[in-house]
């Protein structure tokens, strides 16, 4: 105990542990993950943003792309498209190999977390990679009136509807996933990582005893800016923020975890908000956050750690 914890969605978070491993053992870290991005096809159990992490920390991930597996290929999709099956959702064969891999641990009776574990073992992975809960939760996104399934609005949608809403369906008896609240507990810093606080973040928030464990916590509690500059660095979180009538800009983000984070990361081209994020009772730091090669993430994981 006494690691560090890190609340995580998909490609920002990712791009900071891998960061953060070069400087800390991996042991020592637990990574609490988003499964409102869960979705079930071809009869597979797909964890978009706990396989976002775990490929890049076993050092498989497609860089460019963020996600899926480098160098893939996709027959296996192509044939499903021939065969008359929808291909919106863009698999690639080994990365089907996981989901198939995960399916059948989850139909032998394991839990996701459980079959999260072996997954990361098997990849070499040192760091835990928890679910947040071994519950389902699904996110769904309210847009033209009515909730689609997040995938649909994401991927098959792109991401380009007016949200109206969202909510996480599932979260209300959702429990915490063996291991998350004791890390959370026993933590000694812990991170907030630069995913979507709306999409990533607060479905992992939504699941009962997860806020609760953070506020009782004495330990510095530490957010990253998803947003730089203004903009996304990819994703819809600027419009998401927009549509919801929040402010979209670090201070928005900041706002949003209020009463929550002990201290902000904002890049050197929001310095501006300081104050005004200062005033929410939240240190701030200013730095380059944006983690193009694997030397960013390392700078921006070390002010993530130095942070006090
Ligand atoms: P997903 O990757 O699409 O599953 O969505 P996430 O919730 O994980 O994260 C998307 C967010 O990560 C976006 O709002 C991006 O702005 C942010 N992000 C991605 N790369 C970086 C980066 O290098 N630096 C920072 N600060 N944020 C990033």
């Amino acid at each position: 105990m006494g690691g560090i914890v890190a609340l995580a969605g998909g490609v920002g978070a990712a791009r900071l542990l891998r960061g953060l491993v070069k400087l800390v053992k991996p042991e020592d870290v637990v990574v609490i993950g988003n499964i409102g991005d869960d979705l079930e096809l071809f009869g597979l159990h797909i964890s978009p943003d706990l396989d976002i992490v775990a490929y890049t920390l076993a050092g498989i991930v497609d860089e460019e792309r963020g996600w899926g597996i480098a160098g893939d290929t996709f027959h296996c999709l192509e044939m499903l498209k021939k065969l008359g099956f929808e291909a919106w959702f863009r698999l690639g064969d080994r990365d089907l190999a996981i989901h198939i891999a995960r399916t059948m641990m989850l139909r032998e009776g394991c839990t996701l977390s459980e079959a999260t574990r072996r997954i990361c073992e098997m990849l070499g992975i040192k760091v835990r990679i928890i679910p947040v809960s071994d519950n389902p939760i699904r996110t769904r996104v309210k847009a033209n009136g009515r909730f689609l399934d997040f995938q649909d609005y994401f991927v098959k949608r792109g991401a380009v509807d007016a949200v109206e809403g969202v909510m996480f369906e599932g979260a209300d008896e959702a429990k915490p996933a063996p291991g998350v609240i004791e890390a959370i507990k026993g933590a000694k810093r812990i991170i907030i990582c630069p995913s979507n606080p709306i999409l990533s973040i607060a479905p992992i928030l939504s699941v009962s005893g997860v806020r609760e464990a953070l506020r009782g916590s004495a330990s510095p509690i530490v957010g990253v800016s998803p947003i730089i500059g203004g903009r996304a660095v990819k994703g819809p979180l600027v419009k998401v923020m927009e549509c919801l009538g929040m402010e979209a800009s670090a201070y928005g983000v900041a706002n949003f975890y209020k009463g929550l984070i002990s201290h902000f990361v904002i890049d050197r081209l929001d310095a501006w908000l300081k104050p005004r994020i200062e005033r929410l009772g939240i240190k701030v730091i200013i730095a380059d956050t944006l983690m193009k090669s694997l030397e960013d993430s390392v700078n921006l994981a070390r002010v993530v750690l130095e942070a006090d």
